[in-house]
């Protein structure tokens, strides 16, 4: 881990990263990808030590409040956090400008911030967007090394469905040959329909690969799945987009579920549900006067 001092960190979307990189160690993890064009190893993560700051900045030279969304390019819930608490900083920033918040993470340490969400979805709103790829936690442990297992995240989902505050999960990649199959769609599905989320993003059954990414999934491969690569080689060379040779029926069910049970499921969807902020009557709180900074 080292520190920086960003210029920007909002951008023009409303979205931010206060962490660049991530050490959660998905094998699969597009950020790794060589376009991102990152200066330092991956996991060494560079710590915005100014988002704070920047973000204070930004939110008071809008016009408008809005959804501000972290979580893109890396978890923010990086185990660091636990000590910096720049995320929770943040949090308490979008409250007191009355935004909302919506946050992509796989990691349990977003339950430490969930009065934060509560507050600022009473006031504008929260959306809680989670990660689930797999049913099996021992694949997961393969898969997502380190970070919760999937019954953990599924419990943050239930947490956050107590407190009413929407989620939004993404149920992706499904990789071809190892979690593409119909058993362990239908048991993440059931899960989310279950903690009652708003919405699913699923592209596809597949993956994506690009270079920097490819190179790290196949060592991944080689390591836990002997000749498993050489599988993926002989069928997608060197492929951007790596379905499933089930996309097709998985995304029926996908569809067919989803519609079934009332959830988002057309990515477009999901995206202006999460982005878009109702006028709320405005409430007070227990953060209200809350010092920014202030544990
Ligand atoms: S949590 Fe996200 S950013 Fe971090 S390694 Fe996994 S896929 Fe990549």
């Amino acid at each position: 881990m080292h520190t920086a001092r960003a210029k920007t960190l909002v951008s023009r979307w409303n979205g931010m990263n206060i962490y660049r990189g991530c050490v959660h160690g998905c094998v699969y993890c597009d950020s790794r990808s060589t376009c991102y064009r990152f200066t330092h190893p991956f996991e060494d993560v560079e710590v915005k030590e100014n988002a704070p700051e920047l973000l204070e900045e930004a939110l008071r030279k809008r016009r408008a409040a809005a959804v501000i969304s972290t979580g893109s390019m890396s978890d923010p819930y990086q185990p660091c956090e636990k000590e910096l608490r720049l995320m929770g900083r943040c949090l308490e920033l979008l409250y007191k400008y009355g935004f909302g918040a919506s946050v992509i993470t796989k990691s349990d340490l977003v339950l430490r911030d969930l009065d934060l969400f509560e507050c600022i979805q009473q006031r504008a709103k929260s959306v809680l967007q989670m990660t689930l790829t797999v049913s099996d936690d021992k694949l997961s442990g393969i898969l997502e090394p380190n970070v919760c297992s999937t019954s953990r995240r599924y419990e943050v989902l239930k947490a956050f469905q107590e407190r009413e505050i929407p989620a939004v999960v993404w149920i992706t990649p499904l990789l071809p040959f190892l979690t593409d199959t119909e058993e362990n769609l239908r048991w993440l599905l059931d899960r989310c329909f279950d903690a009652g989320v708003r919405g699913i993003v699923c592209f596809n059954a597949g993956m994506t690969l690009r270079d920097g990414c490819r190179e790290y999934y196949y060592k991944a491969l080689d390591r836990h799945f002997p000749g498993m690569s050489e599988k993926y080689r002989k069928r997608y060379g060197n492929a951007y987009e790596v379905n499933s040779p089930r996309n097709a029926a998985l995304m029926r069910l996908f569809h067919e579920q989803c519609e079934k049970y009332g959830v988002l499921h057309d990515p477009e969807q999901c995206f202006r549900y999460i982005a878009d902020l109702p006028e709320k009557e405005p409430q007070i709180s227990l953060f209200d006067g809350i010092a920014p900074g202030k544990p």
